[in-house]
């Protein structure tokens, strides 16, 4: 099957990284069992012992930083994963980006689904801080993806522009952007168009490929808010998902481009449901409705997304895990935004903001991207919930301030209900 001989290529590709030598290696490689894989780095890797090789982290605030000791790097440094991934590529971007003094970023990224198990050493501690005590060892991650159970969705339009749902999904067997081969993107890039060719109705649309399209185009696209630009934070980077751009990136979306689909940026894909105004409710509900009809055709292929229990959807960075879910909406808050109580009316309602232009920019006349902090331990139904409520509680102090009327800092909302 064609998932196998993404594998194969894989393993023979990292195998020759890792400096196996020989194709009597290369063969036995293929028919080792999953442990031996495992182990497989030590046996070609190490010259210098594990405490020669601890990265200088002494300057670092991420996630990973925080919690990779140098008895877990020991641990952990000479594994692989079946694909052939490694620590070191796993912590490269957090060793490379030390980050800011007061934004805690993660710091370390997947490169195929097994990397959450191979490096739950550092994985799970990882998570639990991201995700605010989420334990991976101990708790399961609920999916509800039922929008009938929102409640008052419709936000006031003189205040919220635009409104918008994504996630992410990977599939299975196929390694993640950051350690993938050109095969393998390819691969994923096939197997999501072939699948979305399927959608019908409202959600029929096209694949605009990126080496495809000009450059006005892309950029319309870019300033319309419906496409990714390409990566050049060094976050990502560092991660190494920007390697080959723009080859087999692409973006899929529906006719009235309310329903879009991002192939092999951050992720095999993102999913993502938007329009202008306030309908938020309207908004999931096609979200919910979208993302189950493009599951059931890729299941109809012989794919299925990366999933567990303890996890849920897979993907590449640590802080998507979970739900993926980001609700957001972009809305005018000219006079709450410059209150010092702000962020801290923000975190405890468990709001996120970013700029209009995407995470790393600044908003633009009093213009935010406001959406849910978290993605782990919540349904897709509770997160939307919560962003419903929370931004309907942001657009009250707003009017009150306008009356000249004080606010109050609500009561922390506890993370897992
Ligand atoms: P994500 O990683 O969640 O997809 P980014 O912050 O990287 O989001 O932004 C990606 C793009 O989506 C940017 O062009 C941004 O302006 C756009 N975007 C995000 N939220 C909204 C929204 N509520 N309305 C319109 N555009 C949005
Ligand atoms: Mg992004």
């Amino acid at each position: 099957m064609a998932s196998n001989f993404g594998r194969i290529l894989s393993s023979k590709r990292n195998m020759g990284i890792l400096s196996l030598v020989g194709a009597g290696s290369l063969t036995a490689g293929f028919l080792l069992t999953r442990d031996q894989h495992v182990n497989a780095g030590a046996q070609v890797r190490r010259k210098y012992p594990p405490s020669a090789e601890y990265p200088d982290l002494r300057k670092h605030n991420n996630c990973m930083a925080s919690n990779l000791t140098p008895a877990i790097y020991a641990k952990l440094c000479d594994k692989a994963t079946p694909n052939g991934f490694m620590l070191d590529q796993a912590i490269q971007t957090g060793v490379d980006n030390p980050g800011h003094p007061f934004i805690k970023t993660v710091g370390m990224v997947a490169g195929d689904e097994e990397s959450y198990e191979v490096f739950a050493d550092i994985f799970n501690p990882v998570i639990k801080e991201r995700h605010n005590g989420y334990d991976p060892t101990n708790m399961k991650h609920p999916t509800d993806l039922d929008a009938s159970k929102i409640k008052s969705g419709q936000f006031d339009e003189r205040y919220v522009l635009s409104s918008r749902v994504r996630t992410g999904r990977s599939i299975r067997g196929l390694s993640l952007p950051p350690a993938c081969t050109r095969a393998e993107r390819r691969e994923v890039e096939r197997v999501v168009i072939d699948a979305l060719a399927g959608l019908k109705g409202d959600l029929a649309g096209k694949y605009y490929s990126l080496t495809q399209m000009t450059e006005e185009e892309q950029q319309q696209l870019i300033n319309d808010h419906f496409l990714f630009d390409k990566p050049v934070s060094p976050l990502l980077t560092c991660a190494g998902m920007a390697r080959d751009w723009p080859d087999a990136r692409g973006i899929w979306h529906n006719n009235n481009k309310t329903f879009l689909v991002w192939v092999n940026e951050e992720d095999h894909t993102r999913v993502i449901s938007m329009e202008k105004g306030g309908n938020m409710k309207r908004v999931f509900e096609r979200f919910c409705k979208g993302l189950q009809e493009v599951e059931r055709l890729i299941k109809e292929k012989g794919w299925e997304f990366m999933w567990n229990e303890r996890l849920g959807y897979i993907l590449t960075c640590p802080s998507n895990l979970g739900t993926g879910l980001r609700a957001g909406v972009h809305v005018k808050l000219p006079l709450l935004s410059k209150d010092p109580r702000f962020s801290k009316i923000l975190e405890n309602l468990r709001l996120q903001k970013r700029g209009t232009g995407g995470v790393d920019t600044a908003a633009v006349g009093s213009i935010f991207d406001i959406s849910n902090l978290d993605r782990l331990g919540q349904s897709e139904v509770q997160l939307v919930q919560t962003v419903v409520d929370g931004v309907n509680y942001l657009i009250e102090c707003e009017k009150r301030l306008e009356k000249g009327q004080d606010i109050k800092i609500p009561a922390p909302i506890s993370q897992f209900k």
